[in-house]
């Protein structure tokens, strides 16, 4: 059976009774030239651990499964599971883990299923996935977030996002999540991905990612919960300036307060949030910490 051959993947979901679910962003590769693009891009070896996010029919499972030592695939989709451990049979390093990607604690997962392997050392891994796009920007945000060990990720999202993960400031792009991927992460589109190597075809256009932890934060940050509390106050309202956005948050600064945190951080509060680079959300975060621990 080729996953890559539209008569057999119609074969094999008439055989399982499967059809796609749009709600679950069931769209699924079939093109041989962009499996082995995500394949060189992760740039896996026999040592190491993989994470699939939503193997789907396991077309791309199969390819990471040969490449590396364990692959890990965690599926949502029930009716997927048979068909899964159909694809991968001969994959014996592939487990598929019927769960929701957002709800995993993805270290102690590589630690419960490598354990035999490393049992002392601090495991790193790679994400590689086709991502359900409407889970995208929770889904990245929780792998950064929660300060999981993870090495790099090669993620396919919707072009939209992949260009806010990597915008700079001034631009329309640019927001909570360009900082987050950018302070975690060094972050690169590697290419544009045309609708026609996907059944059913996404509504969108596509993009494939690449994200590599960075060993060093680009800004001196201890509490990073705080920094990106910030971050998003100063988001949430968008068109506002700066000054506005904050004291309209729910970070329980006033206003007169906030304008002298702003101006403290070398920074005109008449600015708007999508103008400030990360350097100046780490000043503004520095005097706020400041004024917080005085009052
Ligand atoms: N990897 C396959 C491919 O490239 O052909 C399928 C990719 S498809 C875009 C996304 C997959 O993620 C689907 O199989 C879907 O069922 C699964 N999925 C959706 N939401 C999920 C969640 N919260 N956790 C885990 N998997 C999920």
């Amino acid at each position: 059976m080729e996953l890559t051959s539209l008569n057999d993947v119609r074969d094999l979901m008439n055989r399982h009774d499967f059809r796609c679910q749009k709600k679950l962003g069931q769209n699924f590769l079939v093109d041989a030239n962009i499996i082995n693009t995500i394949i060189k891009q992760a740039e896996l070896d026999e040592l190491d651990i993989a994470v699939e996010i939503g193997p789907g029919l396991g077309t791309l499972t199969k390819k990471i499964a040969e490449k590396c030592r364990i692959i890990l695939a965690i599926e949502l989709d029930r009716k997927l599971v048979p068909i899964l451990n159909e694809t991968l049979a001969f994959a014996d390093n592939a487990t598929v883990i019927h769960n929701d990607a957002l709800k995993i604690n993805y270290d102690n997962l590589v630690k419960h299923c490598s354990s035999n392997y490393f049992p002392d050392k601090k495991q790193d891994y790679k994400v590689i996935a086709n991502l359900p796009y409407y889970i995208t920007t929770p889904l990245i945000m929780h792998l950064l977030e929660n300060g999981f060990n993870f090495s790099d990720m090669v993620v396919m999202v919707q072009e939209e996002v992949a260009r806010r993960m990597t915008a700079s400031p001034g631009t329309k792009d640019y927001g909570a999540l360009s900082l987050a991927v950018q302070f975690y992460t060094k972050a690169k589109i590697l290419k544009k991905v045309s609708k026609h190597v996907f059944i059913p075809r996404p509504e969108v256009g596509s993009a494939l990612v690449k994200l590599q932890r960075r060993e060093k934060y680009p800004v001196a940050v201890d509490d990073t919960k705080t920094f990106f509390s910030i971050i998003r106050a100063a988001f949430g309202k968008r068109r506002k300036t700066l000054i506005n956005a904050l004291s309209n948050s729910t970070l329980g600064v006033s206003k007169e307060q906030w304008s002298s945190i702003i101006k403290s951080a070398g920074i005109k509060p008449t600015r708007r949030s999508e103008e400030l680079g990360i350097d100046e959300f780490a000043a503004l975060y520095e005097f706020y910490v400041e004024y917080r621990a005085n009052y």
